[in-house]
């Protein structure tokens, strides 16, 4: 398979679709980002990596971080969570309130924000400190220390995320929120400001495509077992309400984030990040969904 082709041709391919879609500028921070950026990186599990475009200039991952601290919650509490939260896709928005007060403050699934609140809530009950424990992980997941929150987007979410704080405050009312919803928001927010690569986000999704083990050490991070949960939940849920037109035309588990990033993960072969910042109307990469779409196209790998 000649890679570095396949990426060329998708770098030429996708052209026309940089500057469409809309940055995600409810977050203030986020709307200077310039909309014609593109990046893509390619990490096998074999060791060898492809990269094309912007692809070692950081972005913001927003909830491409929702993999991560779902990885660390899984190792901290194991099944328990699911007595915390669903396993279905919601249908809805990443940041809906209207099934929460139905289904008595029970997120539908982890990778939604209010999912992702009690994820986040569930780390701080085991570890003092959600956010640095975070960056470690992070960190140590692509081998690069210089992994970093960006404070100005932390800052910027934390001063408009007035709906975050809204579903932090109504899953408090129905029990499931166990700390201090303040001390769990900021450490969401900075979760979200991560700033990392498409080369970092690659190698920290590796372990997913490695039944959940290190490719370096070969340490067993999750069990394959759970490393399957993952995928799968990735697949279900992890693009929102264009799940389903996802997996259609991409045909491999994901995660994406208001970033503009996304995270995706081909079992036994490869994890694959691009970065494109504009938006489609579900809040996903507009050009980093035609990339993957190419990708599995012209590779002819995919799940399925
Ligand atoms: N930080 C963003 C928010 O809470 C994350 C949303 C996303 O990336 N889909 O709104």
């Amino acid at each position: 398979m000649n890679y570095p082709q396949i990426l060329d041709d998708i770098f030429q391919h996708v052209q026309p679709l940089l500057g469409q879609g809309k940055v995600a500028d409810y977050i203030p921070e986020l709307a200077h980002i310039p909309l014609h950026k593109f990046g893509m990186a390619v990490q096998m599990v074999d060791g060898r990596s492809f990269h094309i475009g912007d692809a070692d200039e950081p972005f913001s991952i927003q909830s491409m971080s929702k993999l991560f601290t779902l990885t660390l919650a899984m190792q901290l509490a194991g099944d328990a969570i699911w007595q915390r939260i669903g396993r279905e896709p919601s249908g809805t928005p990443f940041n809906s309130l209207v099934q929460l007060e139905y289904e008595n403050g029970i997120p539908r699934n982890p990778f939604i924000n209010v999912g992702a609140l009690v994820v986040t809530d569930i780390i701080l009950t085991h570890l003092n400190d959600a956010r640095q424990t975070v960056l470690d992980f992070v960190q140590m997941l692509a081998a690069n220390p210089a992994i970093h929150f960006d404070e100005a987007v932390a800052r910027s979410e934390a001063e408009t995320g007035f709906r975050n704080v809204a579903l932090a405050n109504f899953i408090k009312s129905f029990g499931n929120m166990h700390n201090d919803p303040a001390i769990v928001l900021d450490a969401y927010f900075h979760h979200c400001s991560l700033a990392m690569s498409c080369l970092d986000a690659a190698r920290a999704g590796l372990f997913l495509a490695n039944e959940g083990r290190l490719l370096k050490s070969n340490e067993q991070l999750i069990t394959h077992r759970q490393a399957k949960y993952i995928k799968s939940l990735m697949l279900t849920c992890g693009l929102y309400d264009a799940v389903g037109d996802f997996a259609y035309r991409v045909g491999l588990p994901g995660k994406s984030g208001v970033g503009g990033g996304i995270l995706a993960v081909m079992p036994g072969h490869f994890s694959v990040c691009v970065w494109s910042p504009g938006l489609n109307e579900s809040g996903n990469s507009l050009a980093g969904t035609a990339a993957l779409e190419l990708f599995t196209t012209l590779t002819g790998i995919s799940i399925f």
